[in-house]
């Protein structure tokens, strides 16, 4: 499923066709285009053999029963992770934008991997597109799509951008740019880019340290960009969006979850506008993670110097579908 395919099978056809078609694709969320009983038999079977709309996925649900962890094999064999998340009335999309990633963050799995090729903006939104399909068997919908599966959605830029404004598309699934979040390890000219477009999603920035030494060691790419740039740009694009940015700290053991470095923290975070989001963190085989008291000892000092803070839930580790444990290397 690709939509500048369908555009341009379409170029010959009225203009109202393009629209039935997004119709039929996001809204009916039709798995063969002999559903779409609107277009004529002869486009239908152009459209099914030139446009296909079926996914090849495994779904892997985890115990919980609140996480399912979607495996996709891409038309090249390459394997990525989608995974779906409930909490409550919400249903939220977590989809990769490359096939592993070059970043090799020492706490991530897909690090491990290596990057091999980015992913397209229709193999982006074919993730949320599979679930939503998924979901309309129970009656139910997408309503949040974060980017924080596997690799670096801002060195992925232009297929991140364009399957944003697919799944923000009024005459499709139409997901509110409020309700998308993109996170980042902190791509300094993808952040500029970002405070620049027309539209506006959340901003997400992988933190997970106070101080530059500490961030190097947990993130190579913080070698290429220093906090005080990287704060720099974050103040630019506040500035010019007004909008909040939500800094993500995973919490290990004894590495990052000192009450120094608490301290150190509070101090960056002291802010309009910055918030705080503390990441239990998943285990891969290189750390620990943080005791509870020692979340909660780290919270609370936050809370206490005047930070907002939120501590996200865990969401299936039992399935290796949580941050950071995407893989698809056996
Ligand atoms: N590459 C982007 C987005 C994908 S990672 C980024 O790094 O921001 C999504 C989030 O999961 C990031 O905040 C990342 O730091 C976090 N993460 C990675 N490994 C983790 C682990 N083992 N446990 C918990 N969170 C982890
Ligand atoms: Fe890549 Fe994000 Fe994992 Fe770092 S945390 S290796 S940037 S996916």
């Amino acid at each position: 499923m690709n939509i500048e395919k369908l555009q341009h099978i379409l170029s010959d056809q009225p203009a109202y066709r393009l629209k039935q078609a997004k119709k039929a694709i996001f809204i009916d969320l039709i798995e063969d285009w002999d559903e779409a009983t609107v277009f004529p038999k002869d486009l239908r079977e152009k459209l099914n053999k030139e446009c296909p709309l079926d996914i090849n996925a495994t779904l892997t649900i985890s115990k919980d029963a609140n996480t399912k962890k979607i495996l996709i094999k891409l038309d090249d064999n390459n394997e990525i992770e989608t995974v779906l998340m409930k909490n409550r009335d919400r249903n939220t999309v977590c989809v990769s934008t490359q096939v592993g990633c070059a970043l090799k963050c020492a706490f991530c799995a897909t690090g491990k991997m290596g990057l091999t090729r980015d992913l397209k903006a229709s193999e982006i939104v074919a993730q949320v597109l599979l679930i939503s399909r998924h979901l309309k068997k129970k009656k139910e919908h997408v309503t949040n799509v974060v980017f924080m599966g596997m690799g670096e959605p801002l060195l992925n830029y232009d297929a991140t951008l364009d399957a944003v404004r697919i799944l923000n598309d009024k005459d499709g699934l139409h997901i509110g740019a409020r309700k998308i979040s993109i996170s980042t390890s902190g791509i300094i000219p993808g952040i500029k880019k970002l405070a620049n477009e027309d539209i506006q999603v959340n901003l997400a920035i992988s933190l997970h340290a106070p101080n530059d030494r500490l961030r190097q060691e947990l993130m190579p790419i913080a070698r290429k960009y220093s906090l005080e740039e990287l704060f720099q740009t974050i103040d630019e694009y506040i500035k010019k969006t007004n909008r909040k940015v939500m800094f993500e700290y995973v919490l290990i053991r004894e590495v990052n979850d000192l009450p120094i470095q608490a301290k150190k923290l509070a101090k960056l975070m002291r802010k309009p506008l910055y918030m705080v989001n503390l990441i239990p963190y998943n285990e891969t085989d290189m750390f620990e993670p943080s005791s509870q008291a020692a979340i909660t000892r780290f919270k609370n000092f936050l809370l206490r110097e005047g930070i907002e803070v939120t501590e996200r839930k865990r969401f299936g580790r039992d399935i290796s579908a949580a941050c950071g444990q995407l893989s698809t290397k056996k």
